[in-house]
């Protein structure tokens, strides 16, 4: 078992008439404990959208994830002025530290946010590298981007 062995796929769009909108869709993690919930289905954890400000999405460990309340984090920092590159990176961030304090174990833990916010700027970060998202604008062709993460292996 690697660390992917995961699967949500999230979703944020913004409609020429200035609506956000977001969803996410998991199996949750591979050989999951009977009866786990994981981030996805909690508003909050695994998405977030506020109409008047941005969405986010999370992928990766959804406990990690829930403990910072990672994709409400992002819109909350994109309320308080950061770019949605910039609220990623801070989740992340956030969850390292929360890492670092309890002394646990990274190794084995992946973990993603993509944002866009009411002006259609888009971010995204992850703890480690191999994260891509898709862009698509209207009257471009879609674009594959390479996520930037924390740790570099
Ligand atoms: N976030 C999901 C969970 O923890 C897993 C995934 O990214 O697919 O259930």
């Amino acid at each position: 078992m690697n660390i992917e062995n995961h699967d949500t796929i999230g979703q944020l769009s913004l409609d020429e008439e200035g609506r956000l909108a977001g969803i996410c869709t998991t199996s949750g993690m591979a050989f999951k404990m009977r009866g786990r919930v994981g981030d996805s289905p909690i508003i909050g954890a695994g998405l977030y959208v506020d109409g008047a400000i941005g969405a986010a999405t999370a992928t990766g460990h959804g406990e990690e994830v829930i403990r910072v309340v990672g994709s409400y984090r992002v819109v909350s920092e994109m309320e308080r002025g950061f770019s949605p590159q910039e609220a990623c990176e801070r989740a992340v961030q956030k969850i390292y530290e929360f890492f670092e304090r309890r002394s646990a174990g990274i190794q084995d833990t992946q973990i993603g946010f993509i944002a866009l916010d009411k002006r259609g700027r888009t971010g995204a970060y992850a703890l480690r590298p191999g994260f891509q998202y898709a862009v698509a604008r209207k009257g471009l062709a879609p674009e594959l981007v390479d996520v930037q993460s924390l740790l570099k292996s």
